[in-house]
């Protein structure tokens, strides 16, 4: 039975619909006429759910935000035009200048630099902990923490988090838990694991076929009684849980962020991303199956590859006891040097090279001279950038296909 059989249904039945145009339809319109002034401040004030212009919102990308809403249980979802551009909108509607946040895990290269170059400039800083630094991550926690952040996977380190107890830290010190799932969607539910924010890049497997960059923010409802968003630590999400109540971060984060960033997801790729999650669950299921056949078959022959499904793996036993639907399509190969590893990834006919992830097709890429090349020495080791290292995305093919391929480019 398909692992993700609840998924099957919820997607397909809420992204088809029941009369007239079977397929969503693409709302084009970057504005939307308000018909007389009474509704056009109705619109204003969100008393009359109407659209008010696409950057703020558009029929097409909210019907994709429901549906992700839905599948981590959320309150409601942001669409947003790159994965990139879901973590700076959930990061930029917490923070201002003197703020911090705390980053828990390896990290994908964009959110580091983002991290590391682009928020200092605007006096907020980060501090970096590996998964299982936790009495360090506890005593970093200060007044000016914002945000704890965590990636559910590490990309490319392949070493899993703790997700619950490093939601309990969060939630002791009252400080919000955000998420980036982008290589697990189904597999983990961070909201349900005590997250309250839940960042996506859809380019990835939520939509499969490389058609379509975008991202996509989940909230969590506030708790109108006993919230850590009311705390002062939060002073500014206030006015927002007055006015919306258990919406508060979908308002918070639409005019602190999105209105003046515009940041926005084009109804176009939410259409095609929204084509690409009828059969996420059918995908993921297959692929991370092949993942541990394919990382099983490549070890047994003496390859040195790093995934939790193997028992010499660090977090093994996380991996069977909290990731029991597989912790996504990634895993990686340590050919020893560069040159070993150029000759594997221009030897094998089945990888295409390239800096995606979470494609149907396999997909392969050597980390230090790509996405890392800009790290020094000390950054890439923390990381995990070893000279070798090549990243692979499993896809669709038969795993043993890939088995034979690999072998054969090894060799
Ligand atoms: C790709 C990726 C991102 C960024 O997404 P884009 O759509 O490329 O902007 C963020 N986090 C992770 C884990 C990713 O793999």
């Amino acid at each position: 039975m398909n692992r993700f059989e609840n998924f099957c249904t919820q997607f397909v039945q809420s992204v088809g619909k029941k009369e007239g145009a079977v397929s969503p339809s693409i709302v084009g319109s970057a504005s939307f006429a308000y018909g007389d002034c009474e509704t056009g401040e109705g619109i204003f004030d969100g008393s009359v759910k109407k659209p008010l212009y696409s950057r703020m919102g558009n029929p097409t990308s909210a019907q994709l935000e429901g549906i992700l809403a839905n599948m981590d249980g959320g309150v409601g979802a942001v669409g947003a035009s790159s994965g990139m551009a879901a973590t700076t909108l959930a990061c930029m509607s917490l923070l201002k200048t003197g703020d911090e946040i705390i980053s828990i895990g390896g990290l994908f290269g964009g959110t580091y630099s983002f991290f590391t170059e682009t928020l200092p400039r605007f006096g907020i800083t980060t501090s970096f902990f590996d998964v299982d630094e936790l009495e360090a991550i506890k005593n970093a926690i200060t007044d000016k923490t914002k945000i704890i952040f965590l990636e559910s996977v590490g990309n490319p380190n392949m070493r899993l988090p703790d997700i619950k107890t490093i939601a309990k830290i969060a939630n002791d010190a009252g400080v919000v838990l955000m998420v980036d799932n982008t290589i697990t969607p189904l597999s983990i539910a961070p909201l349900a694991l005590g997250a309250d924010i839940v960042v996506y890049s859809t380019t990835k497997i939520i939509s499969g076929n490389a058609a379509a960059l975008g991202g996509a923010v989940v909230f969590r409802a506030i708790n109108e009684d006993e919230d850590k968003f009311k705390s002062s630590r939060y002073e500014e999400v206030h006015k927002f849980i007055k006015n919306m109540g258990k919406m508060a971060l979908i308002a918070n984060a639409k005019k602190r962020a999105m209105r003046d960033f515009g940041m926005s997801a084009s109804a176009y790729n939410s259409y095609l991303t929204m084509l690409g999650i009828e059969t996420l669950p059918l995908r993921m299921d297959r692929i991370v199956e092949s993942v541990e056949k394919i990382v099983r078959g490549l070890n047994e022959r003496g390859l040195h590859v790093n995934h939790p499904c193997l028992a010499s793996h660090p977090h093994h036993e996380r991996y069977l006891n909290d990731f029991a639907n597989g912790c996504g399509t990634l895993f990686t190969i340590d050919m020893g040097t560069k040159e070993k590893a150029y000759k594997f990834l221009n030897s094998s006919k089945l990888a295409t090279i390239t800096a995606n992830i979470g494609d149907s097709r396999t997909l392969a890429l050597h980390m230090a001279s790509t996405i890392y090349r800009d790290f020094d020495a000390p950054t890439r080791e923390f990381l995990g950038i070893t000279d070798g290292l090549i990243r692979v995305s499993v896809g669709l093919e038969n795993p043993q296909d890939i088995i034979d391929d690999f072998l054969n480019a090894a060799k």
